[in-house]
């Protein structure tokens, strides 16, 4: 069974965001590229881990802290006397290791995963222990982009290619069952510790001035030049009030610190010509609060 889901991180919602309003930096494209990539390959991994047993016990992105070492687990498989924490990686082409390094498809030297998976089984080692849990764990590197190949001089049991993920499920679906009490309580103290770190330290510099104004579309993020709505790049229709009501959102996440007032988001929304709509949408959807200069509108 799912214990803790996986949800979109919003530090790559943020990110999107921006894309479409400001210019980035190489750098800033870099990460942008590496988190969405990151992602798309958890994705595709709880999709493959669906054919799970529903016996064990998953745990999806957990961020952990042992003596002030903070550690992420894509995912936590709690089985009998077992966990199987998993390291997803979306690599893409032909990667070489060579003499303990690993080199992108570029040649460009990479953090070594396992390393960071030798890390993260320490620390997470250390935790249990605390907990008071004396589990075996066995860690995972799972690669799981078919475009993947990886150049590696000898075999690595911690490592399952694309063409070994059937099998491995097998092997996990064939371990014994007997979970009780005491892994459902482990599962409610691992979520319970897990940490929520706020991505907006992390996000490159933007202030509501110099941000691309106006309505972008809910498929493409092409802004919207007219009233009428309709994407001009792919035809997308979406009602006023829905448009206006997404922009509050992805201004709020923007700016979690400006209030919601009409005059914020008639700047906010450029396209939309009439403030009064603006008003109404508010009005109908947020609580007004304070009076005259100082009102401003907050969620029900
Ligand atoms: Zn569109």
């Amino acid at each position: 069974m799912i214990f803790k889901q996986r949800s979109e991180p919003l530090e790559l919602v943020l990110y999107r965001l921006l894309n479409a309003r400001m210019d980035f930096s190489e750098n800033d494209k870099k990460h942008f590229w590496a988190i969405s990539k990151g992602y798309e390959g958890e994705v595709r991994s709880d999709i493959w881990l669906l054919n799970l047993t529903d016996h064990w016990i998953v745990l999806h992105d957990l961020l952990l802290e042992y003596n002030q070492s903070i550690f992420q687990i894509d995912t936590l498989i709690l089985a009998y006397e077992k966990v199987y924490p998993l390291d997803v990686k979306n690599f893409e082409g032909d990667y070489v290791v060579k003499d303990d390094k690993w080199y992108n498809p570029a040649g460009v030297l990479q953090k070594n995963p396992l390393h960071q998976l030798e890390r993260c089984e320490t620390l997470f080692n250390k935790l249990l222990h605390e907990l008071g849990y004396h589990f075996t764990i066995e860690s995972y590197l799972i690669f799981n982009n078919p475009e993947f190949h990886l150049y590696i001089p000898s075999k690595h049991p911690a490592i399952i290619f694309p063409t070994q993920l059937n099998r491995f499920l097998k092997k996990l679906n064939s371990g014994p069952i007997k979970l009780h009490k005491k892994y459902f309580q482990l599962a409610t103290q691992l979520a319970d510790l897990h940490i929520i770190e706020s991505p907006y330290p992390k996000l490159p510099p933007y202030n509501f001035e110099t941000l691309k104004k106006g309505i972008t579309c809910l498929n493409c993020s092409t802004f919207l030049t007219d009233e009428t709505l309709i994407c001009k790049k792919c035809g997308c229709i979406e009602e006023a009030e829905e448009a206006i009501l997404r922009s509050v959102n992805e201004f709020s996440l923007l700016f979690p610190d400006k209030k919601i007032t009409v005059d914020n988001i008639y700047d906010w929304c450029g396209s939309i010509k009439s403030k009064k709509a603006i008003r109404r949408v508010l009005t109908k959807n947020f609580v007004l609060l304070g009076k005259a200069r100082a009102s401003h509108y907050v969620k029900q």
